[in-house]
């Protein structure tokens, strides 16, 4: 026998480690990488991307303010990302309800995130789970992987959680929090798309008018479908649409059996809406079920517990702090968390909250923020932060964060504010097309 019997083992050092490359940890990772950080971005899936790629979003929400000018919100890396996929005739951009928005094609995604990570000089890890933490008193020395090759460590400087459970906190510190009052979390949707569409019918359907036909075939009991405010989007190919609509509710993803039933019953649901828009809907009548998500949409689970708590009252007024280091501008769009509906409320008109860096920073770790979805909010504010176009922001203020704290020697909470912001400052005035306007 000559098995090593996947003995743990050190396989190198970074300044900054990421886990998980959603739009928060791809933006964080580049972003680090821009400024000198020797840096490691860590996935557990194939490719890079996260809920925009895998979970087939396929619309950047939270670029612009919602209002009658639509603000850019300032974003080096948001505008990069768009810039790369429209040379590429891969993204559009339209108006919808008050705000901006930025359609584009997931295949193409991934290979413009594959692109800004290797340019950057990222070190990639795909295929690699992060399966634990070395940590002692208030600071994680090393993050444990696995992958094909090994049961490795990686030892950082400085780790950035985005893995969207805030998983390497839970792990170090267990004070992480998970969904409202009550413990529950927004809805869950596998997006599926259909081709073969006549798209100039369907999109004669108004979203009140499809909500109709939803809740008539379920009244007629020939259809379960468990949700009736759902929509299809177009896409940047003809004759085909997105659709975001199925709902898995009241199931725990942080649970592997209940992580495991949601998978199945998405999956289900995705055949009974194809079923029924074929059945039902104008224009679908020759449509067929081309793709559906590799892993199902989850909105919400665990977030850190920060040094700040981002509020729905923050949004209400959409607060600036002396800390603010990112930008959140789409309203609290929040999912029910068992049975039908979506409640929106919007920030004050064309404005964006600062989102301040003490809710990036974890209670009680000095070499750890986390980014993306899971940072430290209450759950009606999430509605708000959880959208990519935010992600991304947060993810360039991690970043840069990491990057100089790292280079200073400096444990997160010593950073200078003041050349903290200036050097956000200075990334994001890039003139992007993020301030592209329609048309
Ligand atoms: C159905 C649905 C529709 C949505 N619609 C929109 C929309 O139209 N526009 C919009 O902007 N936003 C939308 N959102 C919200 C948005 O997509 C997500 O909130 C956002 O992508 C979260 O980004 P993130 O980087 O925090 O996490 P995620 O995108 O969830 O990425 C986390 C990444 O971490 C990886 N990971 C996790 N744990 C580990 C580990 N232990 N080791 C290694 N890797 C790990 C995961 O594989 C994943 O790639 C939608 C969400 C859903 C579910």
């Amino acid at each position: 026998m000559q098995g090593d019997g996947r003995r743990l083992r050190v396989i190198g050092e970074w300044d900054v480690a990421v886990v998980g490359s959603g739009a928060a940890g791809i933006s964080a990772a580049v972003t680090a990488a821009r400024y000198g950080a020797r840096t490691v971005l860590v996935e557990r899936q194939a490719y890079l991307g996260g809920m925009g790629t895998g979970g087939m979003v396929g619309v950047f929400c939270g670029l612009y303010t919602g209002g009658p000018e639509k603000r850019a919100i300032p974003s080096a890396f948001g505008g990069d990302v768009t810039d790369r996929l429209a040379r590429e005739g891969a993204c559009g951009w339209s108006d919808i309800r008050r705000t901006r928005v930025v359609h584009y094609d997931v295949g193409v995604l991934k290979v413009v995130y594959d692109a800004l990570a290797t340019e950057s000089g990222v070190d990639l890890l795909l295929q690699t789970g992060v399966t634990g933490v070395l940590a002692d008193e208030g600071r994680i020395h090393g993050l444990v992987v696995d992958n094909v090759e090994y049961h490795g460590v990686l030892l950082a400087k400085q780790v950035i959680d985005a893995s969207g459970d805030a998983s390497v906190v839970h792990w170090t510190t267990g004070r992480t929090e998970k969904g409202g009052a009550a413990g529950e979390t927004q809805g869950a949707t596998l997006v599926f798309r259909m081709a073969n569409v006549d798209t100039a019918r369907a999109v004669a359907v108004s979203r009140d008018g499809f909500s109709e036909l939803l809740e008539q075939a379920n009244r007629e009991g020939t259809f379960n479908l468990p949700r009736t405010d759902g929509y299809f989007f177009a896409t940047t190919h003809p004759g085909e649409v997105n659709c975001n609509m199925t709902r898995v509710a009241g199931l725990d993803t942080t649970m592997a059996a209940e992580a495991t039933l949601a998978e199945v019953v998405a999956r289900q649901q995705v055949q009974e809406y194809a079923r029924f828009l074929r059945a039902r809907v104008p224009g679908f009548r020759d449509s067929y079920l081309s793709f559906y998500g590799s892993t199902l949409g989850i909105r919400e689970t665990r977030r850190i517990v920060g040094d700040y708590v981002v509020t729905e009252d923050d949004l209400r007024v959409a607060r600036a702090f002396d800390d603010g280091v990112a930008y959140a501008a789409w309203p609290m769009e929040i999912h029910a968390a068992t049975g039908d509906g979506t409640v929106w409320e919007w920030l004050p008109d064309d404005a964006w909250l600062e989102i301040p860096h003490r809710a990036l920073l974890p209670l009680g770790l000095t070499n750890v923020q986390a980014a993306g979805r899971c940072i430290s909010t209450t759950h009606e504010a999430l509605g708000s932060t959880r959208v990519m176009g935010t992600c991304m922001s947060m993810g360039e203020a991690v970043g840069v964060a990491a990057a100089q704290a790292a280079r200073r020697g400096l444990s997160i909470r010593e950073l200078p504010m003041a050349e903290l912001r200036g050097e956000l400052d200075a990334y994001r005035r890039v003139e992007t097309d993020t301030r592209r306007r329609v048309g």
